[in-house]
């Protein structure tokens, strides 16, 4: 048997059945017109959104990164909920605009910014998070075009990583980013060029569970970038502190203390260097704000025994939810929280495997699982299902095609 992980907090169960926004999961299915189906919820964004603003100082600004999820209703619902929103393309800023959000709200990161892509951005008025010299070259070229000052900050490669992150996405050599010794140079001459100048981004890393280890890459990205600001010479009017707040997939994994985290931010906040003191700060969240909030619901197609094993093979799969099946960037592969739908409080009672209806061994929803008996016709929900699903899924695979969505 392998543990599955642990069910986030918010969900009940109505005559046994799991509930999303006050309705059975069985009448949503209907709703929507079939499985497989991808639910997100409202009340549960809201209330993570309460939750973190807290626990966080009053000071301090939460963006959404929008790779997490970019499904349009649940942008729409983000922009209402945060102060900005981090984009990583050209695709994801007409999103980003058709939600609503506005220009100065939303920065741009990413390495490899086309032409296109930059032109768009200086247009639009957002900033651009800067990845590389020729990059901050491209887009001064860009403003000259179009008779515009474009906004920029740098994203800076620091000499440091984000302990125990799941991602690493700094410290050494990375595609990401400016490497921290040639900042202060390239920030001179974006100021001298004439461009606004946004101040820096600091990303390091992300799914980081262990508070210590947020708040000491909190810590050393507020020191990286007193010593940027400084050696730059021109103030730093906004600094973005990245991320990286994780959330638990798997047994065993614990929440992030958030309270602790936002603690010991608050009385850095108190003590800022002086170069510091005007600075608007930020993080940038994506999994953290959105990916309990969503429940992936697929229909067994099949109860079917093998040599002994049992089977579920559902109509959904690996094609929407990657990262469930254990293909999205992890090494050994462990089980997603999964429940039957139908009998959301019943006791587990069947050593079963949860697969996929693709035809290949990759595409598993849980390996020998413990779960309440379920046959052919029964949903089963896939917990954790809000963040890198639907958009980070092969859903053209064996000709499958996307899973439906829905905002209750
Ligand atoms: C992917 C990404 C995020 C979001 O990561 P999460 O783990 O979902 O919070 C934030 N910022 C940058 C720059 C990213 O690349």
């Amino acid at each position: 048997m392998k543990p599955l992980g642990p069910i986030p907090p918010g969900f009940t169960a109505r005559n046994g059945e799991l509930v999303i926004g006050g309705k059975i999961v069985s009448a949503l299915v209907k709703e929507a017109g079939g499985t497989p189906l991808f639910v997100y919820s409202r009340d549960l964004l809201d209330a993570r959104m309460a939750a973190l603003r807290a626990a966080m100082p009053q000071r301090l600004k939460i963006h959404y990164a929008m790779k997490a999820n970019p499904f349009a209703a649940l942008l729409e619902h983000m922009a209402d909920l945060v102060d900005g929103l981090d984009i990583a393309s050209g695709g994801e800023l007409d999103m980003a605009r058709k939600a609503g959000f506005l220009p100065g709200e939303i920065s741009f990161a990413g390495p490899g910014k086309t032409d296109r892509e930059l032109l768009a951005a200086v247009r639009a008025g957002v900033t651009l998070n800067i990845e590389s010299a020729a990059e901050a070259r491209r887009a001064l070229d860009g403003g000259q075009t179009l008779g515009v000052a474009p906004r920029l900050a740098i994203r800076v490669n620091p000499d440091f990583e984000l302990r125990g992150s799941g991602m690493k996405m700094g410290g050494g050599a990375k595609p990401f980013g400016v490497d921290q010794a040639d900042v202060p140079a390239l920030g001179r001459e974006i100021v001298a060029a004439g461009a606004r100048w946004r101040g820096l981004h600091i990303y390091t890393g992300s799914q980081a569970l262990d508070a210590a280890a947020v708040i000491e890459m909190q810590g050393n990205v507020l020191a990286v970038a007193a010593e940027l600001a400084d050696a730059i010479g021109a103030g730093l009017p906004h600094l973005n502190m990245g991320g990286g707040f994780g959330i638990p997939y798997f047994d065993k994994d614990q929440p992030l203390d958030i309270a602790a985290v936002g603690a010991a931010l608050a009385e850095r906040f108190d003590t800022l260097p002086d170069g510091l003191q005007a600075t608007e700060f930020a993080i940038e969240l994506g999994r953290y704000l959105v990916g309990e909030a969503g429940v992936y619901l697929t229909r067994i197609i099949e109860r079917k025994v093998s040599h002994g094993t049992t089977f579920l093979i559902t109509d959904g799969g690996m094609h929407h939810q990657l990262a469930a099946s254990g293909n999205f960037g992890t090494v050994v592969r462990r089980n997603y929280p999964v429940a039957i739908a139908g009998r959301f409080d019943a006791e587990p009672t069947d050593e079963v495997n949860v697969v996929g209806c693709l035809c290949t061994p990759l595409d598993r929803l849980a390996d020998n699982a413990l779960l309440p008996r379920a046959d052919a016709g029964d949903l089963v929900a896939v917990f954790c299902a809000g963040a890198y699903g639907a958009s980070a899924s092969p859903s053209a695979f064996l000709g499958q095609g996307p899973a439906r969505e829905i905002l209750v």
